[in-house]
C-alpha cells in the first residue's frame, strides 16, 4: 500500500516551548503519514529534552519524499525568513530506517544556536554532532554506551592534520563536524572539573539559546561564547576557543578516555567506575531533572548506526551519503 504524498495534509506538532509545522511535498511514502510525525516528534522530544523546552516557539519542517530512494537522506536547516528545515526522506522508507536516523534530531539542534560567520561553521556542525546522540539517548532512542563509542571512533577524524591553522581556519569534513565535537567534548569536561560538577554543556548551551533566541539571530561567535559562560559561570568556552580557533591543538585523546573510565571494547566500549573522572562522564551522561514528562518514551532502541556527514557550500545540510571519504 502507498500513501500518496500529496493528498497527505500537514500537521502541527505540540511539544514544551514550541509548535512544529510539518509540511509535505508531492511524492509518495509507502508508510502513512503518522509513521512519519511520530518520528519527527520523538525528534523534537530528544531535543527538548536536552534544551529544557523546544528551541524554537514556530519551526517548520517540510518532508520531501523522494523516489526510489530508501531512508532518511539528508537534511538543510535555515534561520533566515523563520527557522525552518528540509528533510529529504526515502519513498521505500521503513519504520527500522527512521528509528535509526539521526538528521532530523540534528537538524533541530541547529535551531538553538545563533547563525555564526562562515569560518566558524565547525561550532555548529559540532554542537549537533555532539547533542544529537546524547540527547537521543535520554529519550530511549540510542544506547547511552554507543554514545561514548561514537566519540571514541569520531573524534580521531576531527584531529589536525599536517598543514592545520586551527577550527576557524581548516573547513575540512573531519575538522567541521568531528574537530567542532572535541570542542564540545572538551568544553563539557572541563566545565564540570571546573565547577565540581555542577555545570556542563548543556548549562551553556541553554543560556546561548536564552540569550540569543537561536538560529534566527546573527551574531559573532565570540558574543554566543561569553553568553555559554555567562551562563556556566566559568570561562572554558572563550579559553577553549582562544586554544583552538587558529593553531592544530591535539589533545589525548586516550588520555581523556583512561581518565573518563571509557575504554574500547570489541566495536564498542565499557565504563570503568573506578576511573578517576568517572563521575563526569556519568554526569555527562546523567538526563537532566527536568525533561518534558510526556517525551519520556519506553521503546527500546534498535541497533542503531549513523553513516557519514558531508559538509554542503548552502546553508546547514547534513547528508547521509552511500559515498565514503
Ligand atoms: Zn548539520
Amino acid at each position: 500500500m502507498r500513501t500518496d504524498a500529496a493528498t497527505l495534509p500537514g500537521a502541527s506538532l505540540q511539544v514544551r516551548g514550541g509548535a512544529i509545522e510539518v509540511e509535505f511535498a508531492d511524492g509518495q511514502f509507502d508508510l502513512p503519514r503518522q509513521a512519519l510525525l511520530d518520528r519527527i516528534m520523538q525528534a523534537a522530544c530528544a531535543v527538548s529534552t536536552y534544551y529544557g523546552r523546544f528551541p524554537q516557539r514556530h519551526y517548520r519542517m517540510l518532508i520531501v519524499p523522494m523516489a526510489d530512494r530508501k531512508g532518511v537522506l539528508s537534511g538543510t536547516t535555515w534561520g533566515y525568513g523563520g527557522a525552518r528545515s528540509r528533510i529529504l526522506v526515502g519513498q521505500h522508507t521503513t519504520i527500522a530506517d527512521l528509528r535509526t536516523d539521526w538528521i532530523m534530531t540534528h537538524e533541530m539542534v541547529h535551531t538553538a544556536f545563533p547563525t555564526v560567520p562562515r569560518q566558524h561553521h565547525w561550532i555548529e556542525e559540532g554542537i549537533a554532532t555532539y547533542v544529537e546522540p546524547l540527547a537521543r539517548s535520554w529519550t530511549d532512542d540510542y544506547p547511552a554506551k554507543k554514545v561514548w563509542a561514537d566519540l571514541v571512533i569520531g573524534l580521531p577524524k576531527g584531529m589536525p592534520d599536517e598543514g592545520d591553522q586551527g577550527l576557524d581556519h581548516t573547513p575540512t569534513w573531519g575538522r567541521t563536524y568531528w574537530g567542532g565535537a572535541m570542542f564540545c567534548t572538551l568544553a563539557d569536561v572541563r566545565i564540570r572539573e571546573r565547577t565540581s560538577g555542577k555545570r556542563g554543556l548543556i548549562d551553556a548551551l541553554r543560556g546561548i539559546l536564552d540569550s540569543s533566541g537561536g538560529i534566527e539571530a546573527e551574531w559573532p561567535l565570540t558574543k554566543a561564547l561569553t553568553a555559554g559562560d555567562e551562563a556556566t559561570g566559568v570561562p572554558v568556552l572563550e579559553q577553549l576557543y582562544e586554544q583552538m580557533k587558529s593553531s592544530p591543538m591535539d589533545p589525548d585523546l586516550a588520555k581523556l578516555w583512561s581518565r573518563l573510565g571509557v575504554a574500547p571494547k570489541g566495536d564498542g566500549v565499557e565504563f570503568i567506575d573506578t576511573a578517576p573522572d568517572a563521575g563526569i562522564r556519568r554526569s555527562i551522561s546523567a538526563a537532566p531533572s527536568d525533561a518534558p514528562e510526556d517525551c519520556m518514551t519506553k521503546r527500546a532502541p534498535e541497533s542503531a548506526s549513523r553513516e557519514i556527514r558531508l559538509p554542503e557550500e548552502n546553508g546547514l545540510v547534513d547528508s547521509n551519503n552511500e559515498k565514503t571519504q
